[in-house]
């Protein structure tokens, strides 16, 4: 396929960003939000502003390299990570990095978000596996994420948060969204006695869908 770009990036970005901090799945001006541009160019949220208060004006494009192509503020501390996933996966047009609590949860406890419901498997792609440590804001947090992303629509960063990539930013915003709520609903479920994974045939038909929907 061709390489997947999103049009009217910094609308979509802008209004990601502030759904992402109403949502509660992020606090402050942790977190980030971008999307391709047609040129291959990156639209990212700027580091350090607030969600509420940000504006179109704030958010900077940045080439393959890192590198400002516009914008006057910095661009967010964690573009490695974004970058690390365009350059790897030409059907992503959005990254999203987080910290929601209860995926957190499970980051930090290091134990991947199992595939219990139906739709996160169709959408996630199934287990949600945490990566291998990495410190914020480093490369080594995007080669980490790289390698569980290359099946799945979110990895956890070990003791630091999430991240998710799916075609748009509302996409990777569902996505994120979902991951949390699951990973909400199974510590519900481990409080009960134990969650229950789908069983096997279901969760590879359902992982074919995801792998399917990712690349049309
Ligand atoms: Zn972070």
């Amino acid at each position: 396929m061709a390489t997947r770009f999103v049009q009217n990036a910094p609308d979509e970005v802008l209004a990601t960003a502030k759904k992402l901090l109403r949502k509660g799945l992020v606090e402050g001006t942790a977190g980030n939000v971008s999307a391709r541009m047609a040129d291959g160019s990156i639209c990212i949220t700027p580091s350090s502003v607030d969600y509420e208060e940000m504006a179109i004006e704030d958010l900077v494009v940045i080439d393959q390299a890192g590198e400002p192509v516009s914008g006057t503020r910095p661009a967010s501390s964690e573009k490695a990570l974004h970058l690390a996933c365009y350059q790897a996966f030409e059907e992503v047009g959005s990254v999203i990095h987080s910290h929601p609590v209860h995926a957190t949860v499970f980051a930090v406890a290091r134990r991947p978000i199992p595939a219990c419901i139906d739709e996160f498997t169709v959408y996630v792609g199934g287990e949600v596996a945490v990566t291998e440590y990495a410190p914020s804001g480093t490369p080594e947090v995007g080669q980490a994420a790289v390698a569980v992303l290359a099946e799945r629509g979110a990895a956890l960063l070990a003791n630091h948060g999430m991240v998710a990539v799916g075609k748009s930013p509302a996409d990777a915003l569902h996505i994120t969204a979902l991951v949390e709520r699951s990973a909400e609903i199974i510590l519900g479920a481990v409080a009960l006695g134990g969650a229950v994974e789908l069983p096997g045939d279901m969760n590879k038909n359902f992982g074919d869908v995801y792998r399917l929907l990712r690349t049309t």
